[in-house]
């Protein structure tokens, strides 16, 4: 080998380390998961005991009050959570599933009232159902609804991280665009729809004053919080921890979308403002340069318990 051709191939790899801490939330996705990965398998039922009772062999039906369920897939490897929530008039069924299995049967077994599908957000393993029940609404975001001017969504690579799981990104029809911080009145129970970005741009979460019930999606749940997604932001993740804890009781529960792992109990994923609390403290100390992580992509913080929070590189994670 030359000088000359020594210091070309010197440069390209600096050039490729370079491009690589650039769009480090891309590449490692799309190594891990992409390259690395496969279809998931389903799991063997859990051995221990589990709250709610089984619809079939794979689903998990657990009520939690009168009028709200938590529909479990503790057979799916990442464990997701769905909530239906009933009113007297319609429910809103909050995430649709994995869609490994069909949710639609499990719902229809709880109620026959119209249902509105909100996920909690896009990504592939909260989106089973949507454009399968009744009605699919999503929050009015300005980047959203341009992207669907005949009323259907197609999501996009890296909103959808299915490939994840091999899945093809999905297309379906919107059919009721929410305003932020819109009031659904489903009949003798009311529920706000807040805008709640951080762990991506177009994240909801659902409010009950009445019951002090909040649904947080993958915002936030007992486990290793996902902030170094594409789309991941932990400016908008400390801005939403502040606006939630300035709404909430602060003797809310707080209803997540992935439960704890073993030996954890199976059971729904439900917090307290505390761990909010707590997110909110290990963000401020992120921000301030007063933590330090471990590891080094993603760079993981402790924050309380199980509860972790993995982040990306600072210039991807703003
Ligand atoms: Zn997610």
């Amino acid at each position: 080998m030359t000088r000359k051709s020594v210091a070309g191939l010197l440069a390209g790899l600096a050039g490729a380390a370079i491009l690589a801490a650039c769009f480090a939330p891309f590449v490692y996705h799309e190594v891990v998961f992409g390259w690395l990965g496969h279809a998931p398998e389903l799991q063997p039922k859990p051995a221990g005991p589990v709250a709610g009772r089984w619809f079939d062999d794979y689903y998990l039906v657990e009520q939690l009050d009168e009028g709200t369920y938590a529909i479990g897939e503790p057979r799916y490897y990442q464990g997701n959570y769905s909530y239906l929530i009933l009113g007297t008039e319609r429910a809103v069924l909050f995430d649709a599933g994995t869609g490994f299995r069909d949710i639609t049967p499990v719902v229809r077994s709880l109620t026959s009232l119209p249902v509105t599908v909100i996920p909690s957000h896009l990504h592939f393993d909260h989106v089973g159902a949507l454009g399968k029940i009744d009605r699919t609404a999503l929050i009015d975001l300005p980047t959203l609804r341009a992207r669907a001017p005949d009323g259907f969504l197609a999501l996009q690579r890296y909103e959808f991280l299915g490939f994840t799981d091999r899945l093809l990104s999905p297309r379906f029809r919107v059919d009721d665009w929410l305003a932020a911080d819109a009031r659904l009145d489903l009949g003798g129970r009311v529920l706000s729809l807040w805008s709640t970005p951080g762990h991506t741009p177009s994240s909801v979460s659902l409010y009950d004053a009445d019951r002090r019930q909040l649904f947080a999606g993958d915002y936030l749940y007992p486990g290793e919080l996902y902030a170094f997604t594409p789309g991941a932001s932990l400016g908008a993740y400390r801005r939403t921890a502040a606006l939630l804890l300035s709404r909430i009781d602060p003797q809310t529960t707080v209803y997540t979308a992935h439960m704890a792992d073993p030996p954890a109990p199976v059971r729904a994923p439900a917090m307290q403002v505390e761990d909010l609390r707590a997110l909110a403290a290990t963000l401020e100390a992120i921000e301030h340069g007063t933590v330090s992580g471990e590891g080094f992509f993603p760079r993981r913080y402790p924050v309380r318990g199980v509860l972790t929070l993995a982040t990306a590189f600072p210039w991807n994670n703003r």
